[in-house]
């Protein structure tokens, strides 16, 4: 029996690439169908994420041009990460497997095959796509996201280097993901952690297709500090080391100064290195605060239990 394959496809603002990557793939589909690698019922969903512009309309203008394509619209713009959790845990129920894919063509259509290979042949659970080049983004971009993966991977986290959201997951696998409740979502980094048979598939990152980033850098670094933050408590051990370091050397200072003032008699020297004394802890204070701030702020949303979507419509022909 042929799998069914659902693609879940988070779209905010893409009205100008959702003809393209529908042509594509449709085109994909239609091969895949015809070579028995997958079954007629599989599906492309399409979730919006709140666009301010006619992805919606467009959306449901596929579905009713042609049933592969599918619709979820979310009640308001929740973010990309929000978005990809609502189409996995909405369709996990009705495919084999599914594979998320961004909408503006940058992730290579031509990586699912052998994607599925692995999953039908090599009895994979997950597997990633990974690029094998950056030639396409920008050097800013390709440095930082280079710096930011090494750290990512020092701090303990286990995210697969170079692999954005591009990926398959079996339903066994997505039942898994399912089971984490949190908040903070940064899925990437959550999806190492379910486990299972995986494997990792290169492919080419083209350039987007049309429209511009919806990561502007502001969005980018808390994208990153979420990642660090919601999968590891590194940072809070360090700035506890660095603390208990500079607090045994200050008490060896203490002790010298003390000593100082009985041999020496008191001096009015020494308004620099109080000074600096009082600039170097503040200083570390606030640093060690802000990173403690950063996890109870995520402690915050947690308890709160919040719903991390909520769905609008599910045009979806079974
Ligand atoms: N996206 C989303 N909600 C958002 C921001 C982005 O669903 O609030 C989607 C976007 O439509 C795209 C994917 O997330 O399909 C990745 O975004 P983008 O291509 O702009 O990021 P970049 O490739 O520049 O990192
Ligand atoms: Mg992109």
């Amino acid at each position: 029996m042929t799998k069914i394959l659902y693609m879940v496809v988070p779209c905010y603002n893409e009205e100008l690439v959702l003809d393209e990557t529908s042509e594509r793939l449709k085109a994909k589909y239609e091969q895949l169908i015809s070579n028995n690698i997958i079954s007629p019922k599989s599906r492309v969903v399409y979730v919006n994420d709140g666009s301010k512009d006619k992805t919606w309309e467009k959306i449901q203008e596929k579905h009713n041009e042609n049933p592969m394509f599918s619709g979820i619209n979310l009640s308001r713009n929740r973010g990309h990460q929000n978005a990809l959790l609502a189409g996995l845990m909405t369709v996990r129920n009705l495919a084999d497997c599914v594979i998320s894919m961004d909408a503006d063509l940058q992730d290579d259509i031509n990586a699912i095959d052998e994607m599925l290979e692995k999953f039908e042949n090599e009895n994979c659970d997950i597997v990633y796509g990974v690029r094998d080049n950056r030639d396409t983004d920008t050097v800013f971009k390709r440095r930082t996201a280079g710096a930011f993966y090494k750290l990512m991977q020092g701090l303990g986290s286990q995210s697969v280097p170079n692999h954005a959201d591009f990926r398959l997951m079996s339903r066994r696998a997505l039942d898994g993901l399912a089971q984490f409740p949190e908040q903070n979502l940064f899925l990437r980094g959550m999806v190492p952690l379910v486990g299972y048979k995986s494997d990792i598939v290169y492919y080419k990152r083209g350039e987007r297709f049309a429209g511009e980033s919806k990561y502007p850098l502001k969005k980018m670094i808390s994208f990153a500090l979420d990642g660090i933050t919601s999968t590891s408590a590194a940072p809070m051990r360090l700035i506890f080391w660095i603390g208990l370091i500079w607090f045994l050397l200050a008490i060896v200072g203490a002790i010298y100064i003390i000593a100082r003032h009985f041999i020496n008699g008191s001096d009015v020297a020494g308004w620099a290195s109080t000074m600096l004394a009082i600039i170097g802890f503040g200083g570390a204070n606030l640093l060690a605060l802000g990173v403690i701030g950063e996890y109870i702020g995520k402690i915050f949303l947690e308890v709160k239990q919040r719903p991390r979507y909520l769905i609008e419509d599910f045009i979806n022909e079974d």
